[in-house]
């Protein structure tokens, strides 16, 4: 395996294959890696072994209880909130860097580990330890490719930090809190942000390229709840394509396997999870997950107004539906009749958290279908048990369309026997 190698400086601009030369063939490049901490990969990468639920016994103190959880992670609160004075550079109002500053302000944490862009770049990350509040505040704004940032652990050890907070998505949170024990820090916040399907940066170059008329001038995108990207561009117009209209055969094969085998949407190993594909649109969607997590609120909470969770339509069909199309692809409609689809899905879809729930179980889904095809002989390391678990109720419906059981055959059956730790080809 190649590294501790690559300079954060160009790393984030490679393509895919550049920056997974070497690695194994699930590897996210979450920047563990490329630290001192190398030799714990084994027991602390997701993609060698998902650990979720003995991680969730040690930080939350419990597993997941209910059908939401399985989706969502242990909370002991949802909420939809937002910073009464919003951050026009942020993703959404800014409560994770605010946060994230107000630790450097209050003295709780020494650093912050956080993501800023490459400069002459906007959507290029560059992973950096923040000392201070401005710092944070400037990293606003989501740089949506792989960042390496848990890269930057050797340089948290050598600058003496004893009181450290990192933002980041749910693969470097599970390695971060898998070799916690070994970073010798005092105190250690986890402030996570949802994530799916990221990108190498030249892939999201081409995917904005495809999508927009005007490429070179988005300043901001995101994945509505809408069922539709939004770009808002340098003049402030906002643009507007339908996720179906998304030519997908067109961006080939964009996603790397890693993402394609990640059941970690909410970030369910944080102390805190801020995202928004919950809430309301506008809102930003709280996942509140350990005690540590309600004092992280607790310290943000005077900057922020609440508003109720939404939760309306039913999901069910849809994601049939979807799991359906996931074993017999179906041909893409013509452009009226994808025009019609899109109208409907905004008028009778599902709403607020069942919005997220159906996108959550169709990564599941999907992600699952894709470990199963692609990396079968893995399956039992790197699907956590929740998956199964979440997905129970489409169990018929799977076993009709791909002709075998939702649940992962058991121990004696093949070929899913459970290999010896490194006996399995990566
Ligand atoms: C690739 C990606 C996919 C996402 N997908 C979803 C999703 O499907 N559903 C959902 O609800 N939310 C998703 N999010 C999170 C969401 O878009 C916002 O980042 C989050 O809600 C925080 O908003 P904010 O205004 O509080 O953040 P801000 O205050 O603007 O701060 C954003 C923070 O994100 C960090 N960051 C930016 N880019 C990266 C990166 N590439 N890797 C690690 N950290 C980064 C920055 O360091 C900064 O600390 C995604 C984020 C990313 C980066
Ligand atoms: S995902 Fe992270 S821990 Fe796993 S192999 Fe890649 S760099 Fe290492
Ligand atoms: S989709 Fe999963 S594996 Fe990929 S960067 Fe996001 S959290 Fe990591």
């Amino acid at each position: 395996m190649d590294g501790p190698t690559k300079g954060l400086q160009t790393i984030t601009l490679l393509s895919q294959d550049a920056r997974l030369k070497g690695r194994p063939k699930l590897c996210s490049d979450c920047g563990f890696c490329d630290t001192s901490m190398r030799p714990l990969m084994a027991q602390s990468c997701v993609f060698v072994e998902n650990r979720t639920a003995a991680i969730e016994q040690r930080v939350h103190g419990r597993a997941r209880a209910t059908a939401d959880e399985q989706l969502f992670g242990v909370c002991r609160q949802v909420l939809a909130a937002r910073l009464r004075e919003p951050n026009p550079h942020a993703q959404w109002s800014g409560i994770t860097t605010r946060l994230g500053a107000l630790l450097l302000e209050r003295g709780l944490a020494d650093a912050v580990i956080t993501t800023r862009a490459v400069p002459g770049t906007r959507f290029a990350p560059q992973p950096f330890l923040a000392r201070t509040p401005a710092e944070v505040i400037g990293s606003a704004g989501n740089k949506p490719c792989l960042a390496p940032g848990l890269s930057l652990l050797d340089e948290v050890r050598a600058a003496g930090v004893r009181k450290l907070a990192v933002i980041g998505v749910g693969c470097q949170v599970h390695a971060l809190r898998a070799a916690q024990a070994e970073l010798g820090l005092d105190e250690l916040y986890v402030v996570g942000i949802p994530c799916s399907d990221n990108v190498a940066y030249p892939d999201l170059q081409n995917f904005l390229s495809i999508v927009s008329r005007s490429p070179a001038t988005v300043v901001h995108f995101e994945f509505m709840q809408d069922f539709s990207v939004h770009l808002r561009h340098e003049d402030g117009h906002l643009e507007k394509v339908n996720f179906i209209d998304i030519p997908m055969v067109r961006l080939g094969d964009v996603f790397p396997s890693a993402c394609l085998a990640c059941f970690d949407y909410a970030n369910t190993l944080a102390d805190i999870t801020f995202g928004y594909m919950g809430a309301p649109f506008g809102w930003q969607w709280v996942m509140v997950r350990n005690a540590r997590g309600e004092a992280l609120l607790d310290l943000v909470r005077p900057l922020l107004e609440f508003r109720e969770l939404l939760d309306a339509g039913d999901r069910r069909t849809a994601v049939a539906s979807y799991l359906a199309g996931l074993a017999s692809p179906r041909r893409r409609p013509p452009a009226p009749v994808r025009k019609l689809i899109a109208a409907m899905m905004r008028w009778r879809g599902p709403k607020g958290l069942e919005f997220a729930r159906s996108v959550i179980e169709m990564k599941m889904l999907r992600n699952l279908q894709y470990v199963r095809s692609r990396f079968g002989r893995m399956e039992a390391r790197v699907v956590p048990a929740h998956v199964y678990a979440a997905l129970e109720p489409y169990g018929p419906a799977y076993a009709q369309a791909f002709g075998r059981a939702l649940e992962p055959r058991t121990e004696n059956q093949e070929p899913t026997q459970r290999p010896a730790l490194g006996a399995e080809p990566r």
